[in-house]
């Protein structure tokens, strides 16, 4: 295993060149990936924290328990067929040319039309 302490040692002791601006695009790269890591991590703590406070407005208001919740995630996992803990989306055709629509995509890539969604979820996903 390369040891990273070194390996960056090594490149900054020859003093730059195509190694050395290798090795700055290369820190640059990585810096950015932990940028993007902490900010997906602060959108999810933050989705777990509402996600909480949701779930304790309704065990309060309509008395729902544990148990209700621990079935339905289950329900909505299986959903798809398969109990992996996940709810992966349904493939969507595109309703003018009936082709398979990207789920990046809000227009169909191969005829422009709108993707109309079905549920609340559609875009978040
Ligand atoms: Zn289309």
């Amino acid at each position: 295993m390369i040891n990273p302490f070194l390996f960056g040692a090594a490149v900054t002791a020859s003093g730059g060149g195509a190694a050395g601006v290798s090795a700055k695009h290369a820190e640059a790269n990585a810096d950015r990936a932990r940028s993007e890591v902490q900010h997906i991590e602060q959108r999810f703590d933050r989705l777990i924290l509402v996600n909480m406070a949701l779930w304790s407005l309704l065990q309060e208001k309509m008395g729902l328990t544990e148990q209700d919740l621990l079935d339905r995630v289950q329900e909505v996992d299986l959903a798809d067929g398969q109990l992996d803990g996940k709810a992966r989306k349904p493939v969507v055709k595109c309703p003018d040319c009936d082709r398979v629509m990207s789920s990046r995509h809000k227009r169909c890539l191969y005829c422009g039309a709108e993707r109309l969604d079905h549920s609340a979820f559609d875009s978040a996903r």
